[in-house]
């Protein structure tokens, strides 16, 4: 990932604000990457001001080794450096182009644990159901086995040594302009959106690491 140490920058999105459209709707992409991302990275700098040792660490080590840092940077960390990888993650994984369905390995693999990219999609969108309040969910390889998981807030699956090769984020700022209060809409609009690539580009990543 380009600019993954301190200073962190807040790197234009993959493509323009109002290429989702009609799923994801031009304003809320805006405020979206302008605003939450941005407020996410602002605040990860201030933490890191004064933290020379941190400055040095990538923004998915500072997420691995918060959990031993003393409060309150452990939480500024958790949640800030948390919001800036999940949400980079998220915008990378949608394609305007449109989703053309799971490939090469990845789709084989999906086919073979969950039966169909259909029964997948299923099972995925009733997890993305169920986030209660804010959060995530994700599809990871735990130990070369691919699991769909939630995440709270901001926490990322990275700090509990996940590889993520999806993710939806599910928190209100996320939809609520333009499907209000219905997420279950929304998560019917994101499915067109997967970036089955970028998907498959984790998912080799993730292999690799093992
Ligand atoms: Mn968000």
């Amino acid at each position: 990932m380009e600019n993954d140490r301190y200073p962190f920058v807040n790197l234009p999105l993959p493509y323009s604000y109002g290429a989702l459209e009609p799923f994801i709707d031009e304003k809320t992409m805006m405020l979206h990457h302008d605003r939450h991302l941005a407020a996410y990275i602002k605040k990860l700098n201030a933490a890191l001001e004064n933290e020379p040792q941190l400055q040095k660490l990538s923004l998915e080590n500072l997420i691995k080794s918060a959990k031993h840092l003393p409060e309150p940077l452990k939480t500024e960390i958790i949640n800030n450096a948390g919001g800036v990888f999940n949400h980079r993650f998220f915008f990378n994984g949608l394609d305007p182009h449109g989703f053309s369905g799971f490939k090469g390995k990845l789709g084989e693999k999906i086919r073979e644990k969950y039966g169909s990219e259909e029964n997948f999609l299923k099972i995925f969108t009733a997890a993305a159901m169920s986030v209660f309040g804010s959060g995530y969910a994700w599809l990871v390889l735990d130990g070369g086995i691919l699991k769909i998981i939630t995440s709270p807030n901001q926490n990322s699956p990275i700090a509990a040594g996940l590889c993520p090769i999806l993710n939806i984020d599910v928190w209100e700022h996320a939809y609520y302009l333009k499907h209000y209060n219905l997420r279950a809409d929304y998560i019917e609009d994101w499915k067109k959106l997967i970036n089955a690539n970028e998907a498959e580009k984790n998912y080799f990543k993730c292999a690799v690491k093992r």
